[in-house]
């Protein structure tokens, strides 16, 4: 950066990045002021065309009817020619009498869709994700989460109307929620309580945040706790988990960061072998070596997200994106609606 740039300079895709959600939000409160509810696959295409053109995205034509046509693969690809990958699955944010609904286990004739994102995300080797989708601010500001962000309201956030989440991090939430409702009484207050759905979007961040100049977040203890009980074989990842990264790697730290504070509030008392990988030289791995820590996930987490990250885009991204018509291998429409790239 420059002396002459002004303090408050945006790069061309943090302002692609604005601009869009800003658009999805302003479209998801035209709606429902008509009374329409917003449908996933609508709203996920209104916001990768207005993405366009500091972001690239293409859209495959439909290969299974069970899906609902949101599960968009994303790669942000750096200058260095590091990416990351992750399998973004759209969720509308509903309103459920005073609560809130998503459908995350929605049933297809082939099983639950959050089992399936998480098969999918297998395939490709990548993190899986949900993008949330909550209207404008008049639609959530029933909203009564009281934690505040940066002194906001997780509802009143910049950005709000299209957040996302490691799926993981999803999937354990609602969980914890089922395990509330069932338990007794005496335990409720260390439970805490309220609507899981509420629970779910405090968690996710907005979109835009990926994106933003400067640290994507503070350093929080949860995550020096992490970084302290790596060994020494483990460099790599103590310094992916330290703020200041950039490009791929700080949406990778940003996601991992997610996992590793949900995870850092749990009791894990086995000491779990590492997971390695042979495959560094074929897959493109930045990391052979992750640590086995499943923080009750139910499968290592860092190895779940950080798959994902490259030494450079996998072949299949420039087959698609050349050809879109007919350069889309079988395969990868088979397991995503779309592929969005964003050059960082
Ligand atoms: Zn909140």
């Amino acid at each position: 950066m420059s002396v002459e740039q002004p303090a408050l300079y945006l790069p061309p895709v943090h302002r692609a990045f604005l601009r869009a959600t800003a658009a999805a939000e302003e479209e998801m409160g035209f709606l429902l002021a008509q009374n329409v509810m917003f449908e996933e696959e609508y709203i996920t295409t209104l916001l990768c065309s207005r993405l366009v053109p500091e972001v690239t995205y293409v859209k495959f034509s439909k290969q299974q009817e069970s899906r609902v046509g949101g599960d968009y693969l994303w790669w942000w690809v750096d200058r260095s020619g590091e990416a990351f990958g992750c399998l973004v699955q759209a969720k509308v944010i509903h309103h459920k009498g005073r609560g809130w609904r998503i459908g995350f286990h929605h049933e297809t004739r082939t099983g639950l869709q959050m089992d399936q994102l998480l098969a999918a995300s297998d395939f490709f080797e990548v993190l899986a994700a949900y993008a949330f989708y909550a209207g404008d601010a008049a639609y959530r500001s029933t909203m009564r989460c009281s934690q505040r962000h940066h002194g906001v309201l997780c509802h009143q956030r910049q950005g709000a109307g299209v957040t996302i989440l490691p799926a993981l991090n999803a999937q354990r939430t609602v969980e914890n929620a089922r395990l509330r409702a069932t338990a007794p009484p005496s335990k409720l207050p260390f439970l805490g309580g309220f609507d899981p759905i509420e629970d779910v979007f405090h968690h996710a961040e907005p979109l835009s945040r990926l994106t933003e100049p400067g640290r994507a977040n503070d350093d929080p203890a949860s995550i020096r706790y992490y970084r302290m009980r790596l060994g020494p074989g483990m460099n790599g990842l103590r310094e992916l988990l330290t703020p200041g990264q950039i490009g791929a790697r700080k949406v990778a730290q940003f996601m991992t960061d997610k996992l590793a504070q949900q995870a850092a509030g749990t009791f894990e008392t086995a000491v779990l072998p590492d997971v390695h990988t042979d495959q560094v030289e074929v897959g493109g791995r930045v990391f052979d070596t992750l640590p086995g820590a499943r923080g009750h996930f139910g499968r290592p987490f860092f190895e779940h997200a950080l798959r994902g990250l490259r030494t450079g885009l996998p072949d299949y991204v420039e087959a698609a994106l050349r050809s879109p018509s007919d350069g889309v291998p079988a395969e990868l429409a088979e397991h995503a609606d779309g592929l969005v790239v964003v050059y960082l």
